[in-house]
């Protein structure tokens, strides 16, 4: 027998592989935080003594989940501001709110509000943009939690940098720190195509060339936006990031809810990805991103929840259930976007968004042990036919009961480990009694 850390039993196992497998009365073997391997239950027991068993008899472990894209610390704005359009909600509510409010504890305190529902939903790393990366990435790394953090870049002067120069200066000290990090990468993140200029997305697509990193833009996310741009310059923003060089194998393109058939192609022939936010879309009615077209033509399309503020949760359960109905009646098709393709989205495509597949986004040996089980046994549950059709149409999050990121359980019974719920609550309220009273 191999001794091992930690070997998990379960009823079923949903690796989100290329073959759609479901296997049942499987285990997984970890050690050393990673899976070391996947195998029947039977088997296992034999193989394998572990220091730590865990036996999930009704449950089936899937890989975590990756929301790729969040505004995490924005959970203190959830349900600020609502019902109104995408350029009324930033210009007249979220950037006035931000202006007074944004510093460092905010964003310490709503970024830890994020994670500890991210974990508490079977998120396993996100893909954030927000001020004060730093903090994300710092927080991020004490909890235990996987992010790819955004070096954000806006024109205009913020609490976090007053020019283009500082905000990159200060997103490539935070590139420098967490380079060697197991948990923790970092992209490039200009805001949005009109409001950021040409000069400092010259610099960007130079610096994430030269360092190999990402870059996570919303683009496209309105009709307005669009039609601003050719008003303005006489080209559609596509265009013009295209004539930048920025549309490259990474880019990580969220919303894209206006395309066009040479757009989906320019798309396609440079490898780029679509991050779909169909639910903050909806709510601020930008418009539908056309998922089928696009992973028709090939290209890689993951899963976000946007901010707390336009969604308003953090629960890519729910983002999974809005994704697959929106494609079926925006195509008045109830084929298009089958739940194992929604799973897909909400793991192994976020993870080839966000460059990190090699190591997550699936369960398969030798990849990092990022694992959520996810309790059948109840009665919003039962019966169980199909485990993944349940985890797209009939789950919520409160069916998660135990993560581990990297082998590390930060959830047990849908209890947070490594979070201090009691203080965060009150951090929490603190700080919404201050937003109240201005
Ligand atoms: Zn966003």
């Amino acid at each position: 027998m191999k001794n091992i850390d930690t070997l998990l039993h379960a009823r079923w196992v949903i690796p989100v592989d290329e073959k759609h497998s479901c296997l049942e009365d499987h285990s997984i073997a970890i050690d050393d935080g990673k899976i070391l391997d996947i195998l029947p239950t039977q088997q296992a027991k034999v193989r394998y003594q572990a220091n730590t068993v865990g036996n999930h008899e009704q449950h089936a472990l899937i890989p975590g989940l990756i929301n790729s894209h969040t505004h995490a610390a924005m959970n203190l704005f959830r349900g600020l501001a609502d019902d109104l359009h995408l350029m009324d909600w930033l210009e007249n509510h979220i950037w006035p709110a931000e202006a007074k409010h944004i510093n460092e504890a905010f964003v310490h305190t709503g970024t830890e509000l994020a994670i500890a529902e991210m974990l508490r939903s079977g998120t396993t790393c996100f893909n954030d943009m927000y001020f004060y990366p730093d903090i994300t990435a710092k927080v991020a790394t004490d909890i235990g939690i996987r992010a790819s953090v955004g070096l954000i870049l806006i024109d205009f002067p913020t609490v976090w940098a007053n020019n283009s120069d500082e905000y990159i200066d200060k997103g490539l000290a935070v590139f420098d720190h967490y380079k060697g990090s197991d948990l923790i990468k970092t992209a490039f993140a200009p805001h949005a195509p009109y409001t950021v200029s040409d000069k400092p997305l010259k610099q960007i697509r130079t610096l994430s060339d030269e360092l190999e990193i990402s870059v996570h833009m919303h683009i496209h996310e309105t009709a307005f936006e669009v039609e601003q741009a050719v008003k303005n310059t006489g080209k559609r923003p596509l265009q013009r990031l295209h004539e930048l060089g920025l549309i490259s194998p990474g880019l990580q393109a969220v919303h894209m809810t206006q395309l066009l058939d040479d757009e989906i192609e320019l798309l396609v022939a440079n490898g780029s990805h679509v991050v779909h936010c169909p639910e903050s879309n909806m709510k601020l009615a930008s418009g539908i991103c056309d998922v089928n077209k696009l992973s028709k033509a090939g290209i890689n399309v993951a899963l976000g929840t946007d901010s707390s503020s336009s969604n308003n949760d953090l629960d890519m359960f729910g983002e999974m259930r809005s994704a697959a109905l929106l494609a079926k009646i925006s195509t008045m098709d109830a084929t298009t976007l089958p739940a194992e393709q929604v799973l897909q989205m909400a793991t192994i495509n976020g993870a080839k968004a966000l460059g990190i597949d090699e190591f997550t986004g699936s369960l398969e040996t030798g990849k990092s042990a990022d694992i959520v089980a996810v309790n059948f046994d109840s009665i919003e549950t039962l019966p169980v036919y199909n485990p993944v059709s349940h985890l797209v149409y009939c789950c919520s999050r409160e069916n998660v009961s135990d993560v581990w990121v990297a082998g590390k359980q930060l959830l047990t019974d849908n209890s947070l480990n490594t979070i201090d719920t009691v203080k965060l609550k009150q951090d929490c309220i603190r700080i919404s009694d201050e937003i109240r009273k201005l």
